[in-house]
């Protein structure tokens, strides 16, 4: 099929949730290419999910190797998959347990579950979340989702969320209740703009919270995995969380999810109080496992702390040629570059260049590429870039 019988079968069977232009064929790398032929270098990884690129070699052949063999069980039995990967993600993180779904918004649920749940004898169940933040699309995530675009027309809201300003400690105080169950925050803010956290206010939630009996979660879907030069962008702030989620990049392209608690929190799910038919999925989990044996092996996140710091570099010194770059900011290889216009027909050019990037917030262009990039694509990216600015 061609782009546009692809398109028409869209228009007629597809429900429009989506705004697409292009499509895409098949991926290598940090290549991908459309029905026509036309390749793109992609700063999109599918919205920071191809972290080592498209069809990486040895997550195929494991995603091949585990088809053959079993592709799904159900959690009613035990599957070796999963826990070997629970072990890595825990060893990599809070030390606690994992509960395997299959998204970032389901993954965000079942945090939000488990602060119910654990403050349900004390009647504690709000949970406090930031202006400007993104945690999914489910009646509960979009309610924690302090952006009104996205709740609009889908009111009434799901009760007991209570809304704090990013970066700012007194508002999350003001916001304290003795019903109060968690704080969830994003360590980068990911749809809100590619902002970080300043180090004061993750400091201070974290003491905010213990203080206060409170739970402390970050949602690590776009900005874990590698993606900001730690394996979790909490890591760059040097405190322990209660939880944390994680999804997008964890199996380079399988649908997973996951969270994982710290060790005090870890049987607070019992045997019926949560559950997922797809959740730690063999093949899931098997490109899961391939992958983090490769980021491990490549050592791709001190790659991308490195690769990104010399992007963010070039793309500072272009604001030299281009006056309508605001800004650079974000952590590893989590770009934002914000223009002081809108950066849709920025973002427009450069796929008809052959880029694919994908704006966040009405004026930022976000550079999310795949982890293992090198300089060759780093080059070519900031030619584009700079032929395609204003
Ligand atoms: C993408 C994203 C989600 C939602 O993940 P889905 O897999 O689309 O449900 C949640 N939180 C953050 C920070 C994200 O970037």
């Amino acid at each position: 099929m061609n782009t546009q019988e692809i398109r028409e079968l869209y228009d007629e069977y597809v429900m429009p949730t989506y705004a697409q232009s292009i499509s895409v064929v098949r991926g290598e790398g940090a290549r991908v290419w459309d029905a026509e032929g036309k390749e793109y270098l992609d700063f999109a990884a599918g919205i920071a999910v191809a972290a080592l690129g498209h069809c990486h070699p040895e997550v195929t052949a494991a995603i091949a190797a585990q088809a053959s063999r079993l592709v799904h069980a159900s959690n009613l039995y035990y599957t070796e998959n999963a826990p070997r990967l629970a072990r890595r993600l825990s060893n990599l993180s809070l030390g606690g347990k994992v509960f395997f779904c299959n998204s970032g918004a389901e993954a965000n649920e079942a945090l939000i579950k488990l602060a119910r749940l654990r403050g349900a004898e004390k009647g504690r169940f709000e949970v406090i979340t930031m202006r400007n933040s993104f945690h999914g699309r489910t009646l509960a995530t979009m309610t924690a989702t302090g952006q009104t675009k996205y709740q609009h027309g889908f009111e009434p809201l799901v009760p007991g969320f209570r809304y704090a300003d990013f970066n700012d400690l007194e508002s999350v105080r003001a916001a304290l209740t003795p019903q109060t169950a968690a704080v969830l925050v994003e360590a980068v803010q990911g749809e809100g703009g590619i902002l970080p956290a300043a180090y004061a206010f993750i400091a201070g939630l974290r003491e905010l919270c213990t203080k206060n009996d409170v739970l402390l979660f970050f949602d690590e879907v776009q900005a874990g995995m590698g993606r900001t030069g730690k394996w979790f962008a909490y890591q760059h702030y040097g405190i322990q969380p209660d939880g944390i989620s994680m999804a997008k990049a964890l199996a380079n392209g399988l649908p997973i999810g996951a969270i994982c608690v710290d060790p005090k929190w870890s049987d607070v799910f019992s045997p019926g109080k949560h559950a997922s038919t797809f959740g730690g999925n063999p093949v899931s989990c098997a490109a899961a496992l391939a992958t983090l044996d490769v980021m491990q092996r490549d050592h791709l996140v001190e790659h991308a702390a490195e690769a990104g710091a010399r992007l963010m570099e070039a793309l500072k010194s272009l604001t030299v040629r281009h006056p309508c770059i605001q800004m650079v900011r974000g952590l590893g290889l989590m770009i934002g570059v914000v223009l002081d216009r809108p950066c849709r027909p920025v973002a427009d050019a450069l796929q008809a260049a052959g880029m694919l990037v994908i704006p966040t917030g009405e004026k930022v262009l976000r550079l999310v590429p795949p982890l293992l990039i090198g300089d060759n694509e780093i080059a070519q990216a900031l030619s584009l870039l700079d032929h395609c600015l204003p």
